[in-house]
């Protein structure tokens, strides 16, 4: 939410920036004419809960952009997206050329023909499925969901989100699939609205296993349905080994697991 919020001040104040510094718990920004003396800087941390805080801020630059009405570095992919999100709902082909214009309406930009086709493409943000057998299944099956997120490989950039449950044997019964640009809070958001849409239907009780994605765990926490008695979320046992296993290099913690 910082990065969106950053940029969106960014690209109307018609500032660029460059990030210093960035990892899970900092993110550092300087202005991009910082060579020429430009003092312009941002700080944000991450909290516990999920939420940044700025904790540094020079708001003042004194480098000199112009009221250019070309790209913008900081105008990114997820920015032209949101843009186009809407409108690409009614006309999925909608052409190029009506995308960018879009863009230069809402931000005074004229994107490439490159980021407008990129911008086009992550708004279609998801497209998710669960076969009829699936659904129909699931009435047999115990009140069990596993749900992750998988990269896949290939040409395009995507994540494959899956949701399986366990059927009477113990065995895996998949349930639902989504393809998405990324996982984060709005794409799992959506995820799981259709997955108890379509599939689980209200049934109550269901123990939902998972790793500790943010987005699966703000979503456990804050969706409607899923919490008890709809919902209940454990982590899964293996995620959890393996995450021990990268940060203590353990045998003895390993094999109590
Ligand atoms: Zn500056």
């Amino acid at each position: 939410m910082l990065q969106r919020a950053v940029r969106m001040y960014c690209v109307k104040g018609m500032r660029e920036f460059k990030v210093d510094d960035s990892n899970r718990s900092v993110w550092r920004l300087i202005c991009r004419r910082h060579t020429q003396g430009c003092r312009w800087l941002l700080r944000g941390i991450a909290k516990p809960d999920g939420l940044w805080e700025i904790t540094k801020f020079h708001p003042k630059h004194t480098c000199d952009m112009g009221q250019s009405r070309a790209d913008h570095c900081n105008l990114d992919i997820n920015m032209i997206a949101h843009v186009l999100l809407k409108h690409i709902e009614e006309t999925p082909r909608m052409p190029i050329k009506t995308c960018i214009s879009m863009v230069h309406s809402k931000y005074g930009k004229i994107i490439s023909k490159r980021k407008g086709f990129l911008g086009r493409r992550r708004a279609f943000e998801m497209i998710f499925w669960a076969f009829k057998p699936s659904i129909d299944g699931f009435a047999h099956c115990k009140n069990v969901i596993s749900i992750d997120g998988t990269h896949v490989y290939g040409r395009y950039d995507i994540k494959l989100l899956i949701a399986v449950g366990m059927d009477a044997n113990g065995s895996i019964f998949p349930l639902a699939f989504a393809i998405a640009a990324n996982e984060s809070n709005e794409t799992w958001g959506m995820f799981l609205t259709h997955l108890q849409t379509h599939v689980i239907k209200g049934r109550q009780g269901i123990c939902v296993l998972s790793d500790r994605h943010k987005g699966i765990l703000h979503n456990m926490r804050t969706l409607e349905g899923w919490q008890p008695p709809h919902a209940y979320h454990r982590y899964c046992l293996r995620h959890l080994k393996v995450n021990l296993q990268t940060k203590f290099e353990n045998g003895t913690v390993n094999k109590l697991m």
